[in-house]
């Protein structure tokens, strides 16, 4: 109490200019413009690029791809890791190998970036959309077993939505803001029903579920290296998968399915042309060397966001679940509900502060190209898209 005193509290709850005063506290002083999140190239990124140059190898093979598949196994744990051209690429290819096909039905969540939705449906498949809790921010395991009790049945082809005829084939948990989902009681759902699991871990390198390394869990898994995520090719992403034969059909699938030899061109089925350029391939080996940095920085600033907004009445910040260890790629503040109409007044205090601060992405269900796929009552996933906000999460603030 006696330190409380001197710091200036508000009587109002939530009040965005005492919430805009704890981030700048947090923040480094000196800096105009505060960024969502930028890429730190403090390591090898110049030699290993320049290397790239020198040699002539910057296109679709050489050595760094082959080194940053290796190195991504390594980090991960995962069997094969498949270096493509972006984490979209990745999902897509993923649903395709585990047997999506057209007029399927895909659970994902309706709290997502589109990239979860989309990569359905480049398959030709229809997205379903599942609530979240609140907890992960992630696929609530409870509500999604009671939807598929109510809606799914059994048949010898694998599960069935009773109220649209498709078969549910597939379920794609996000690991929100690099928070892990809640993966045992989705397993678990998932063997039950006979439905495959494929994790968008497009968000959560580094982040572990029960010690074990997010995107390990799902028959394949996507990772992403936009520059906004925690370690950036430029653009890239990778499947991860445990299954010796499925990675060897990765790699064909994404290298245009050619059979090797010496100069014929032959293709034994429809592949595509989504592998990583090497040039691309060297920046990620140089950011993959720096990742525990990264990853000790940031915990470092949610400890330090944690400890600003503990004492301030109507907010939240979000801290990863017991049985989680978090990237704490995106930090996030969850606002009361009854101070949900504070959000935009707090996204524009911030923002004029120079801080850049986001709401959620628009749910799924709301826009246009989603507005007739299945979905159940997703409660959550709505209140928390009116109290969320993702604040600044760099590496480079620390
Ligand atoms: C970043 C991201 C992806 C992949 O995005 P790309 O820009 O294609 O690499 C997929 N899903 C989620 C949830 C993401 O945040």
């Amino acid at each position: 109490a006696a330190t409380k005193q001197n710091v200036t509290r508000s009587d109002m709850k939530c009040d965005p200019q005492e919430i805009a005063r704890a981030l700048r506290e947090v923040l480094p002083a000196e800096r105009d413009v505060i960024s969502l999140h930028e890429p730190r190239f403090n390591g090898n990124e110049w030699i290993y690029v320049k290397e790239c140059l020198d040699s002539g190898w910057v296109s679709s093979v050489g050595k760094f791809v082959d080194r940053f598949e290796d190195d991504l196994a390594a980090y991960t744990g995962a069997r094969r890791a498949i270096a493509v051209v972006n984490g979209t690429a990745a999902l897509h290819v993923c649903l395709l190998l585990a047997g999506v096909v057209r007029n399927d039905e895909v659970l994902v969540p309706a709290l997502t970036f589109i990239a979860t939705a989309n990569a359905v449906a480049y398959c030709g498949a229809i997205p379903h959309f599942i609530d979240s809790e609140e907890r992960t921010l992630g696929v609530d395991p409870v509500a999604l077993a009671a939807r598929l009790a109510e809606i799914a049945e059994l048949r010898p082809d694998g599960c069935y939505n009773r109220q649209t005829g498709r078969r549910i084939k597939a379920l794609v948990p996000m690991h929100t803001f690099g928070h892990p989902v809640d993966l045992d009681p989705l397993l678990e759902t998932c063997r039950e029903f006979r439905i495959e699991l494929i994790e968008d871990a497009a968000e959560s390198l580094g982040s572990y579920y029960k010690g074990r390394h997010t995107g390990t869990f799902g028959r394949l898994s996507a990772l992403s290296f936009n520059g906004n995520k925690t370690i950036t090719t430029g653009g890239g992403g990778a499947i991860l998968t445990n299954d010796e034969e499925l990675g060897k059909l990765a790699k064909h699938i994404t290298t245009t399915a050619k059979v090797p030899h010496r100069w014929e061109f032959n293709h034994d089925m429809t592949g595509y042309n989504y592998r990583m350029p090497n040039i691309n391939a060297a920046l990620g080996c140089a950011q993959l060397e720096q990742l525990p940095e990264f990853l000790a920085a940031k915990r470092t600033l949610a400890e330090r966001y944690q400890k600003a907004f503990s004492g301030i009445d109507g907010i939240r910040f979000f801290s990863e679940p017991e049985f989680a260890r978090s990237n704490y790629w995106l930090n996030t503040l969850l606002l009361d509900e009854e101070c949900a109409g504070e959000r935009d007044a707090l996204l524009t205090v911030t923002n004029n502060m120079g801080i850049m601060t986001r709401p959620a992405w628009t749910l799924m269900h709301k826009l246009p190209m989603c507005a007739d796929c299945p979905k159940m009552e997703l409660p959550v996933a709505e209140s928390l898209e009116r109290r969320l906000i993702n604040i600044p999460s760099s590496a480079g603030l620390i």
